[in-house]
This record gives structure tokens, sequence and C-alpha cells, in this order.
């Protein structure tokens, strides 16, 4: 990631740069905030703000995992509902 967010005044990115930064849709980065795997402030104004660390941190974290996926669903090994092999 060489791009730099565009910074809110407060030095904090909207919904959308999160979204496009994490390659996910916004109702996505919502939810992700509601279940506490973002931290968000509110505006007044009722606008979510995210820290651009925090969001570099993640898409870290979901690069370092996103690639182990199941060989015969296809889906991320965690959720992986195929039964054990060798
Ligand atoms: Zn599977």
């Amino acid at each position: 990631m060489t791009e730099k967010p565009s910074l809110m005044a407060d030095g904090r990115v909207g919904t959308g740069v999160v979204a496009s930064i994490l390659g996910v849709g916004t109702e996505t980065v919502r939810r992700w905030s509601l279940e506490g795997k973002l931290a968000a402030v509110t505006t007044p104004g009722g606008h979510r703000r995210y820290d651009p660390a925090e969001v570099r941190e993640l898409h870290r974290v979901r690069a370092a995992t996103a690639v182990k996926k199941c060989d015969t669903c296809n889906w991320p090994v965690d959720d992986c509902k195929c039964p054990p092999r060798r």
C-alpha cells in the first residue's frame, strides 16, 4: 500500500475510503465497526470515521489470512465444512 488515504480534517478516514482500501463494500465496513472489528468514531453529523492506522492493520491481517481457501469448496478454511482430508 503506497497510496495515501484521503484523510478527513480530524486525521481519520470515512467509510468509503476504508471500503476501497480493504476491497469490501461499505456495508461490510459498517458491520465490522458494529462487531467491534474496526473501531469507529461517530461525528456529530452521524458519519463514521476510522483510524487509518487501524485500517492498515486490518488490511495486513486480511492479506495474511485471505489466501487460505479450501481446495474443494473455495471457502476460507476456517469456514470450510468439508470433511477433514489427509
Ligand atoms: Zn471445503
